[in-house]
């Protein structure tokens, strides 16, 4: 019987031939009939991908054998057999694109200069121990904050990942900088960038929520300090750490909560926004709020 499943991880290693590594990364993902997207740089590899369990094993087992993959941390969740459109492996620059290269310097043992790793225990721990010092920092595109998030958390103004620096350099934020802070993504790879942007720029106790809200779910489902669903970045849309979970955001046009994003119909707009199923289904509000006066 085939099971669909879906593996993320991402390596901080540096390598010499990325090319020959995405050579090799997409030629191994096509033999086993993979969809996904993996990414990789002079910096490592970060990797989505989907398909049947048995093909993902034989990709994780090769994946690992090649030395400064060893240590990857491959964390796993359940799909549907139809999650990613395609296959597609690439050369950037940078793993994740936050233009700061210069900023973030990796050897064999990862990303130097980064937030401490917290692992879920230990994030508890921390929150226990210091209360309202401890201050959650959201590493994410607010869109996907809208639908869920830690427990007052601080969302940053961004729609893309390039869009931190212009944030943590505009001073709205330089209260936190004394502060107890945890950045927190969907699988961890986001923070282990943003924890060093941020101590670069005066925050002194930065701390990096390891493996991301995808481990923290896992080992506290919804009776922690998560809030509603994890946006994901495949055909799923959204997860959820338990059953009857609601999400935090809620239908532009009828007010229920929904975890459901989608397009404005306004082509050249195509802004995300959050409308229910019903909704969705009886034709209301097709364009989002700024194009909506305009266009209907
Ligand atoms: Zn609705
Ligand atoms: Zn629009």
């Amino acid at each position: 019987m085939s099971v669909a499943k879906i593996v993320l991880f991402y390596v901080f290693t540096p390598l010499s031939d990325p090319e020959a590594v995405r050579l090799w990364q997409h030629a191994l993902a096509e033999r086993h009939g993979l969809t996904g997207r993996v990414i990789v740089s002079s910096q490592g590899i970060n990797a989505t991908l989907g398909g049947d369990v048995a093909d993902l094993k034989q990709h994780v087992k090769v994946t690992k054998s090649y030395a400064p993959f060893h240590g990857a941390d491959f964390k796993w969740s359940t799909g549907t057999g139809d999650d990613f459109p395609r296959l597609s492996v690439k050369v950037r620059d940078e793993l994740v694109t936050f233009n700061a290269p210069d900023d973030i310097v990796v050897t064999d043992q990862g990303v130097q200069g980064g937030g401490q790793h917290l692992k879920p225990g230990a994030l508890h721990r921390l929150v226990d121990a210091r209360g309202d010092d401890v201050v959650f920092f959201d590493g994410r595109n607010a869109m996907e904050a809208e639908i869920g998030r830690f427990r007052d958390a601080v969302v940053p103004q961004t729609d893309t990942t390039r869009d931190f620096l212009a944030e943590l350099d505009s001073g709205k934020y330089d209260h936190l900088k004394d502060r107890a802070v945890v950045t927190y993504c969907t699988g961890g790879i986001r923070c282990e960038v943003l924890s060093v942007l941020m101590k670069n720029r005066g925050f002194t106790e930065v701390y990096q929520l390891d493996g991301g809200i995808v481990r923290y779910g896992e080992s506290f489902g919804d009776a922690g300090l998560w809030d509603g669903s994890l946006y994901v970045f495949d055909n799923r849309m959204h997860m959820e750490f338990g059953e009857g979970v609601e999400s935090l955001g809620t239908c532009v046009e009828c007010g229920v909560s929904t975890p459901l994003f989608v397009n404005c119909a306004n082509e050249v707009c195509r802004a995300q926004f959050l409308r229910c199923e019903e909704c969705t289904a009886a034709g209301r509000h097709p364009s989002c709020g700024a194009c909506e006066p305009a266009t209907v």
